[in-house]
């Protein structure tokens, strides 16, 4: 029973892959994606069946050079990844407002990483990118977030599924691709394309937290 709870997320995105397999055309699947080491599982889980859309919208990251870096990484992944493909997958950047992101989180600065702090972050930018879904009427929307052993899947998934009566037009699609060994996968994909890795999640407190950590080893 604990097992199966565990891996309910992922047994439901197996269903809804199942259910769109083979259609004469693709329906379209919008995600919100916060580097390219962690879309790059879920895109190989996801491009055989749906046309991605890939919705990067991160301004929570600190400072604006990380921010561009990892976007960065991530227009240079695609543009490789479409070269030989005929279903391209399309990219949106959303604008980066760091100073106005914060200000729900501040708050919060003092929690540990994986807390309250975190949810909202988890629940802004899903929000947002949820709204652009549902504007330009995409079949699905997910997030690569739950490829992360950091990220509360539960949590993801809640609010994924509260957006998805805010936005009526796109259906959520639940996922944990961390599981069935997708984390594994997702490391040796790490490995293989050599992308830049980030070595703390990304706000200015996570931000701290690494140089203090570094300080003091
Ligand atoms: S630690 Fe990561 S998820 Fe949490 S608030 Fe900072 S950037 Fe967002």
């Amino acid at each position: 029973m604990e097992n199966q709870k565990r891996t309910r997320f992922y047994d439901w995105s197996i269903e809804e892959l199942n259910k769109n397999k083979n259609l004469k055309k693709k329906k379209t699947i919008a995600i919100h994606t916060c580097c390219a080491p962690c879309a790059l599982y879920p895109i190989e889980f996801l491009y055989e069946t749906f046309h991605i859309v890939l919705l990067f919208d991160n301004s929570n990251i600190y400072p604006e050079g990380e921010y561009e870096k990892r976007k960065n990484e991530l227009i240079k992944y695609i543009n490789e990844f479409n070269k030989d493909k005929e279903d391209k997958i399309e990219t949106v950047f959303f604008p980066y407002k760091n100073n106005e992101f914060m200000e729900d989180l501040y708050p919060f600065k003092e929690e540990k990483e994986g807390g309250k702090r975190c949810f909202i972050c988890y629940e802004k930018r899903m929000d947002e990118c949820y709204k652009y879904a549902n504007e330009k009427k995409y079949d699905y929307f997910t997030t690569v977030m739950s490829i992360s052993r950091q990220k509360n899947a539960e949590k993801l998934n809640e609010i994924g599924l509260k957006l998805s009566y805010k936005y009526p037009n796109t259906k959520y699609f639940y996922s944990d691709f961390k599981k069935k060994k997708g984390d594994d996968r997702a490391h040796f994909l790490k490995q293989k394309y050599n992308l830049y890795n980030q070595l703390y999640c990304g706000c200015i407190y996570s931000y701290q937290q690494f140089l203090n950590k570094k300080i003091n080893k």
